[in-house]
């Protein structure tokens, strides 16, 4: 396939030697549950086992790590809905950078804690992200430190992008990859990746059904700005940038549809997860789940492998949704 601005196959390839040592290569398991109910083989990527939780950890250790020496001494700055804050706050940690991240009033506690456990200075700033986004790239601008944007960068793009190619090794026939959609980054770097590598792949992006920025943008044929709902898959909400350069594209391009779950639906997906596959996922992470419990699935072929995205949940809020819908699922 052809290159994407600066984006091609060699650019995730190496994006994948050059995280692997901060990553987990994640296990792929069947899912016996979904299989019987689909009448097809489902399996689920397992992000929500990386050291942070999430998929985050890849864009972000390729980001960080393709830095100058320089970029690295002044350290990094970047907005975060907190998985994205999470893996920042690790990476820079492993290596002996500064990080801040800041993070607007919607970022769940459970999150924020996870970060300054991590060591990164966190400030709380704005009612929303497009607030928080501001004052990072204040400190840009004034202190001299590399902005990482969790999904609009040619880095994190690629380093998302390296969840494809492990499925692809990991289920060579695969027919139909499912993953959640927010700003686009990681749906942006797995549809080139596995296209590249496999032109009759289907890409399917899933997310939640209030006005979800990429969806929405991509119906309109331009970026439209969106509200940020708040939802119980508080890492998919969100605006992207009318500047944004690469994901509303490469989405447009290369995902073939994307599909949108409720919030009951993600509740159940939640639910099931825990107590049928014995998961820990957060809302975001159990979208791709949700969408193939509500039987969305007819033109996805025989294999599909469905990516659980992350697993940053308050226990005490998973644990009452598991009771609320355990008949449901
Ligand atoms: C960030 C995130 C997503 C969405 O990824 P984008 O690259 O922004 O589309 C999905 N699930 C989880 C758990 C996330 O943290």
């Amino acid at each position: 396939m052809e290159h994407f601005k600066d984006i091609n196959l060699e650019r995730i390839e190496s994006a994948r030697r050059r995280i692997d040592h901060l990553i987990c290569q994640t296990p792929v398991i069947k899912s016996h549950h979904l299989s019987e109910r689909l009448k097809k083989n489902v399996w689920l990527k397992l992000e929500n086992l990386q050291p942070t939780g999430a998929f985050k950890l890849r864009g972000a250790a390729n980001a960080i790590l393709s830095l100058s020496d320089e970029q690295k001494l002044g350290g990094v700055v970047t907005m975060s809905t907190g998985n994205h804050g999470k893996a920042v706050a690790y990476v820079a940690k492993a290596l002996g950078i500064k990080a801040t991240i800041c993070i607007s009033k919607l970022v769940p506690s459970v999150k924020v804690e996870a970060m300054k456990l991590l060591g990164a200075n966190v400030q709380v700033s704005g009612e929303n992200q497009e607030e928080a986004t501001e004052h990072a790239l204040l400190l840009e601008k004034d202190k001299g430190m590399t902005y990482i944007s969790a999904f609009d960068n040619p880095d994190v793009i690629a380093g998302q992008g390296t969840v494809a190619l492990e499925i692809l090794e990991q289920i060579p026939q695969v027919d139909t990859m499912i993953a959640p959609v927010s700003g686009g980054g990681l749906m942006s770097g797995m549809a080139f990746a596995a296209k590249s590598s496999k032109p009759n792949i289907k890409m399917v992006g899933v997310t939640n059904d209030q006005e979800p920025a990429i969806y929405t943008s991509i119906k309109a044929g331009h970026i439209v700005q969106v509200g940020e709902s708040e939802s119980l898959a508080d890492a998919l909400p969100g605006p992207i940038n009318e500047d944004n350069e690469y994901t509303f594209e490469m989405c447009r391009r290369y995902v073939d549809e994307i599909m949108l779950v409720s919030e009951e639906g993600i509740a159940r997906g939640l639910a099931h997860a825990l107590l049928k596959e014995k998961q820990v996922l957060e809302g975001g992470g159990a979208a791709s789940i949700a969408l193939l419990l509500d039987k969305q699935a007819e033109d996805f072929g025989e294999n599909v492998v469905a990516v659980c995205s992350g697993n940053s949940v308050s226990m005490e809020l998973l644990l009452e949704i598991a009771s609320r819908y355990k008949d449901q699922i």
